[in-house]
């Protein structure tokens, strides 16, 4: 079997790695780098990272969903942040707890000539976290600012928080020039927060109507133009 990886150095000391429909962030410093998310397991994520930077990696999840969290038992350690360990152990405890180490709004990881800070962006799930480079203008937001729909529905997830998480990443969007988000377009312009908010004010008022759709999984799509949101 191939590698389930491809990746692209899409700027010098930073690669993409893509597997199947989600990616995931390699980000190397003067001393240290930073993985951003582990994918769906499908194949030896660590020994990819470590034969393309010979820094030693810091791994951190974006949240705890399978498609970003795969190959999580490959690391020692694994940042996420406490207020999603609940739900990432839930549905799958065998996954244990035993390499989590807990992050926490406004902690940096100092990569030495880069830094990213945590923002704490709760709503797709509890504990969801962007990696912000201040410096650089770009903001590494999992699942939570994407042009695909956003599973918005079961345990954890909350559109009420979501909509405040939106309205405090609006606040810094005069930081940020270029969004990474894990699935969909490469890239999105700080636009798409604005988008997904009218999205949601949409959603509230009951002016959007939701369709059915079997796949990826039963529920109802509510397409509100610049954001998409899947609902039960
Ligand atoms: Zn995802």
């Amino acid at each position: 079997m191939g590698s389930p990886y491809k990746v692209t150095e899409f700027k010098k000391g930073f690669w993409i790695i893509e597997e199947d429909f989600v990616r995931m962030f390699l980000a190397e410093g003067s001393e240290d780098a930073l993985l951003i998310d582990t994918g769906l397991g499908g194949g030896d994520i660590r020994g990819l990272a470590e034969s393309l930077t010979a820094k030693p990696i810091s791994v951190v999840n974006t949240h705890g969903d399978g498609d970003h969290v795969g190959g999580n038992g490959q690391f020692e350690a694994i940042h996420m942040h406490p207020s999603e360990y609940d739900y990432y152990l839930f549905e799958r405890p065998e996954r244990g707890n035993e390499n989590l180490v807990p992050v926490w709004e406004g902690h940096i990881f100092d990569l030495g000539t880069r830094c990213f800070e945590v923002v704490l962006i709760p709503g797709h799930t509890p504990g969801s976290i962007a990696l912000f480079d201040r410096a650089n203008r770009v903001l590494f937001a999992g699942d939570t600012l994407q042009s695909t729909p956003i599973f918005m529905f079961g345990r954890g997830r909350s559109l009420i928080a979501l909509e405040q998480t939106l309205n405090k990443l609006l606040n810094i969007s005069g930081e940020i020039d270029t969004i990474y988000p894990s699935h969909g377009n490469l890239e999105e312009s700080p636009e798409i927060i604005t988008g997904m908010l009218e999205g949601l004010k949409l959603i509230k008022s009951g002016s959007v109507e939701g369709r059915d759709i079997e796949e990826p999984r039963p529920c109802k799509l509510y397409d509100c133009g610049g954001a998409k949101f899947l609902l039960k």
